[in-house]
């Protein structure tokens, strides 16, 4: 099968600069997760900055992403524990699947809101999901941004936050978030690549999409 990798650089590139690449799609994973795919799939155990943890900035690098997967966890356990089998998220949140249930890592306050949750009428119940959502994902993003991470795993994250910004009625902000999605597309590819006429599409149907999404209606 023919593939291509395209490769746009989003710098100016000093001569003899060592230029390098991430190989796993970015969903904040931890060192251990990242050096056993990097050892399964290519052979080599990872000693870049990111992974060395002997160093400051690779445990703040490690620290974030920690705090970043507990917020995951415990969003998942509240989704699983208050919401019915067919019910789901918008956002996969990264390689892990939705499905996975997580128990005893919710704090009794947590699991009082689960409680809650459950008795709440179906809109509300909703709205609060809705939000707690939204929440994780702008967490996401200010993980992408302390890392300086602008690939387009962060775009379609600023997709998926305008689309519920959409859906609470904030219009204008979900206009600024979708075209913060789109000017990382453009500085990843270019305006001359496909895939970014498909992110301009998509864009300009947030622009004109009714206030209320169809999905929380
Ligand atoms: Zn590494």
């Amino acid at each position: 099968m023919h593939q291509t990798f395209n490769i746009q650089a989003t710098r100016d590139i000093p001569a003899g600069e060592e230029v390098s690449i991430n190989y796993l799609p970015e969903h904040g994973q931890v060192r251990e997760q990242r050096v056993a795919k990097l050892e399964e799939g290519y052979g080599f155990t990872c000693k870049c900055p990111a992974c060395n943890i002997d160093t400051k900035e690779g445990q703040e690098v490690e620290e974030r992403r920690k705090d970043m997967q507990r917020i995951i966890k415990k969003t998942k356990a509240l989704f699983a524990d208050s919401t019915s089998p067919t019910e789901t998220t918008s956002a996969g949140y990264g390689a892990d699947g939705m499905q996975e249930t997580l128990p005893n890592i919710l704090s009794s306050e947590e699991q009082q809101q689960v409680d809650a949750l459950r008795v709440m009428p179906d809109k509300d119940r909703q709205i609060w999901l809705r939000n707690r959502e939204l929440e994780v994902l702008n967490a996401m993003i200010a993980m992408y941004q302390a890392e300086g991470i602008v690939g387009r795993e962060v775009a379609s994250i600023y997709y998926h936050v305008a689309i519920l910004q959409q859906s609470t009625g904030s219009y204008e902000a979900a206009v600024a978030t979708a075209d913060a999605g789109l000017k990382l597309e453009e500085s990843c590819l270019g305006t001359d690549h496909p895939a970014y006429s498909e992110a301009l599409t998509f864009v300009e149907s947030i622009k004109k999409m009714p206030l209320a999404a169809a999905r929380f209606r």
